[in-house]
């Protein structure tokens, strides 16, 4: 009879505290209100195949030789993304015409020469100081020593020209009076190839300070489809959406279930999995920081790393959707009434 009673209490204990985490989560999930839908809808919409299309076949053509760190081609793509941004009418948050974070070439090693991070940024209209990053690598690998380019149509051209069409959309709602009440920086990082460099010295010299950077959204790789889903190529792989703020991840699922439905699939989230893609990525440089990331990516695929990496080869549509999800999170973090909270300061988890 003792050992009964003992029982039961630790039964009960276990149940009561399985139950009040999970009520916590439900209690977060349900405060969770989408903000300004029919606007969120009506600015997603102005992000299109065609224009992403244009872009990329620019982004990833010859010309730009493959983007490597410090080198010719790498240098024409961050003017191409500044002439961009200034005919866009975006500001730079260095102002006037100065788009470029220089990194010295003291920052590298192996001879690589200076490089730039090219930053655009939409400022808020009720809390500027707070700021939301989008960000994603406008290097690549150059040209092989057999003289074939890596185009890099897919890493990350698909990212690079996500965030052009999302800062458009941003800037076509601000011009109709809605703007973002939350500041938005864009943020094209380099010498990701090398290492994830671009994001290291940008943390390091941050254009706004770390502890109001409430996010970085991190794009590397969305425009193909990888082995796993040939046959519902209707997904993204999302890493790191949980790890600092519960909050965050409910808000993304919550975006997307409203506005893209898109399967999300987080396998590569699981902590401890082999190929530890959350450490792979420019996004991880913030998170070192305790800043929430989340990171989009399809996945690998046979032209990772190649010169085959060729803008033929996206599925344009399905990077449409995918830049719509992310352009829609990103509003509703810049819109929301309070500020993104990470787990630690989360009312409801504590
Ligand atoms: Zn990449």
């Amino acid at each position: 009879m003792k050992t009964f009673c003992i029982l039961s209490a630790f039964v009960l204990i276990g149940t009561c505290s399985t139950t009040k985490y999970t009520t916590k989560i439900q209690n977060l999930k349900d405060s969770i209100t989408l903000a300004d839908s029919i606007l969120v809808v009506n600015y997603a919409n102005t992000i299109t195949k065609e224009e992403l299309t244009t872009h990329l076949y620019a982004f990833s053509s010859d010309d730009f030789e493959g983007r490597e760190v410090g080198e010719k081609g790498q240098k024409i793509a961050a003017e191409f993304l500044k002439s961009y941004y200034q005919n866009e009418a975006i500001e730079s948050p260095y102002g006037g015409s100065n788009y470029f974070q220089t990194i010295p070439e003291g920052f590298f090693s192996n001879g690589i020469k200076a490089s730039e991070n090219v930053l655009a940024f939409i400022e808020g209209s009720e809390k500027p100081e707070e700021i939301i990053v989008i960000s994603a690598h406008l290097d690549h690998l150059g040209v092989n020593d057999d003289g074939q380019i890596n185009n890099g149509a897919d890493d990350d051209g698909s990212g690079t020209v996500a965030i052009m069409e999302i800062a458009q959309a941003f800037n076509n709602a601000k011009k109709d009076g809605y703007g973002p009440k939350r500041s938005i920086l864009f943020l094209h990082l380099t010498a990701e190839e090398i290492g994830k460099k671009g994001s290291e010295f940008y943390v390091n010299h941050p254009a706004f300070p770390l502890k109001n950077t409430i996010t970085d959204l991190n794009i590397d790789m969305i425009g193909r489809v990888d082995k796993n889903h040939t046959n519902n190529k209707n997904y993204i792989y999302l890493i790191g959406s949980d790890r600092l703020s519960k909050e965050l991840h409910y808000i993304s699922e919550k975006v997307n279930k409203n506005y893209t439905n898109i399967y999300l699939d987080y396998r590569y989230n699981v902590e401890g999995e082999r190929n530890n893609y959350y450490s792979r990525s420019d996004h991880y440089n913030f998170a070192k920081y305790g800043i929430p990331v989340i990171f989009y990516f399809n996945g690998e695929h046979n032209d990772y790393h190649k010169p085959t990496d060729t803008p033929d080869k996206i599925d344009y549509k399905l990077l449409e959707k995918r830049t719509k999800l992310i352009f829609a999170t990103a509003w509703q973090i810049a819109n929301q009434e309070h500020r993104l909270t990470t787990d630690e300061n989360n009312k409801f988890l504590n």
